[in-house]
């Protein structure tokens, strides 16, 4: 007999119904961050699961082309390959429902993220115990924000930072490597110049060659920004190592670092000095906590980085966050009440006083608002 085998009664009930659905949500500005820009709409995928009691959990994948992968990717992985690994099975195979996802799967982190969240969104709202109970108990309770800052109008970001600094958030993140150096420079002094109080970080989104990094990173590392993230392109790790060597500031490693595996790597060559950690990369909160467990061992902090996610993703993220020690940097779960023209849950997503508050209740702990998913819908598989 298989060691791994479980039997096919669980805990919880059986998954009767899989939706997938695609929505296309429109944003409040133009952003440039390094590898690529978003303007419009952000196209995301949602996945509903429902059993015969009439409970559901919901998950989304937030891809982004030049980043992780395509929306359309997504539902196609969702619907064809992983829907028979789901249907006629209870949630609280989500253990093995992932590993089996990881056999049949190659890749599509984001469609196995959605998948694991709205697994264990069911499983919590089955048990009445919030997903970060369930992810092994609950160790902070609110988790600082961070804003980033990329708006190629930066009148536009100054206006934006005011907002945001009066909504007492404290994180700033600079996307750079888009506009030129100097363009990096003056906004770096002139918003530490500005609001003494708010550690601002730098993110390069893999913005630079290795030549433009060897001169400029050294140069925006001494105007001391508060960390500097992933300057070159995800291959280039020796680049990054001795960018490393070169700078004051601590190197954070993103596109670099996908996976646990990715983490082992980088802890053993010192690739970097912490993680940003993301469901959309690591293919869901179980591999995130990984990540950071294996940074743990290192004194590598972690960091809640997002991709162009609604509240749904972004809670999945804060849960994670939420009940894993080592993700000490902070988050930037600041899309649902920055960034989207409209969120997709039913409760303003918990971001205030530069601070995201985790929810305690049931599953996910907050609701999808079902008539704002079939506004957003361009596209739907049941
Ligand atoms: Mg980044």
């Amino acid at each position: 007999m298989d060691a791994r085998h479980v039997t096919e009664a669980g805990t919880t009930g059986q998954i009767e119904r899989m939706t997938v659905i695609n929505v296309a949500l429109p944003v409040t500005t133009a952003r440039n961050h390094g590898i690529g820009a978003v303007a419009g709409t952000v196209h995301n995928v949602l996945v509903k699961l429902e059993t015969s009691d009439g409970l559901a959990g919901w998950g989304e994948a937030s891809p982004w082309a030049a980043f992780t992968g395509t929306a359309e990717a997504a539902a196609g992985a969702l619907d064809v390959h992983l829907r028979p690994l789901v249907v006629g099975r209870p949630a609280s195979h989500v253990t093995r429902i992932m590993a089996d996802a990881d056999a049949a799967l190659v890749g599509h982190p984001e469609a196995k993220a959605a998948l694991e969240m709205a697994l264990y969104d069911l499983m919590g709202r089955e048990l009445g115990v919030s997903v970060s109970d369930l992810l092994g108990g609950r160790f902070r309770d609110e988790i600082p924000l961070s804003v980033s800052i990329a708006n190629p109008n930066f009148d536009e970001d100054l206006e934006l930072a005011e907002r945001i600094t009066n909504d007492g958030v404290r994180l700033f993140k600079i996307k750079t490597g888009v506009a030129g150096h100097a363009f990096d420079m003056m906004r770096l002094e002139t918003l530490k110049d500005k609001y003494p109080e708010v550690d601002i970080r730098i993110d390069y989104n893999q913005g630079l060659t290795p030549l433009e990094a060897m001169r400029q990173v050294p140069e925006i590392d001494k105007l001391d920004p508060g960390f500097i993230e992933q300057p070159v392109r995800a291959p280039h790790w020796d680049v990054m190592k001795n960018l490393r060597a070169a700078i004051r500031a601590p190197l954070v490693a993103d596109e670099s670092v996908y996976s646990p595996h990715d983490a082992l790597r980088a802890a053993k060559e010192g690739l970097a000095d912490a993680f940003s950690i993301k469901i959309m990369k690591s293919g869901g909160m179980r591999k995130g906590q990984e990540i950071a467990t294996i940074g743990a061992a290192n004194g590598m902090p972690g960091y809640g980085g997002d991709m162009f996610e609604t509240g749904l993703a972004h809670l999945a993220g804060v849960h994670m966050c939420a009940s894993t020690p080592n993700i000490t940097l902070g988050c930037e779960f600041y899309q649902a009440t920055y960034y989207l023209k409209e969120d997709l849950l039913e409760e303003t997503f918990p971001a205030t006083d530069g601070k995201v508050t985790v929810p305690t209740g049931p599953g996910l702990g907050m609701a999808v608002d079902e008539d704002k998913v079939r506004h957003f819908a361009i596209g739907q598989q049941a």
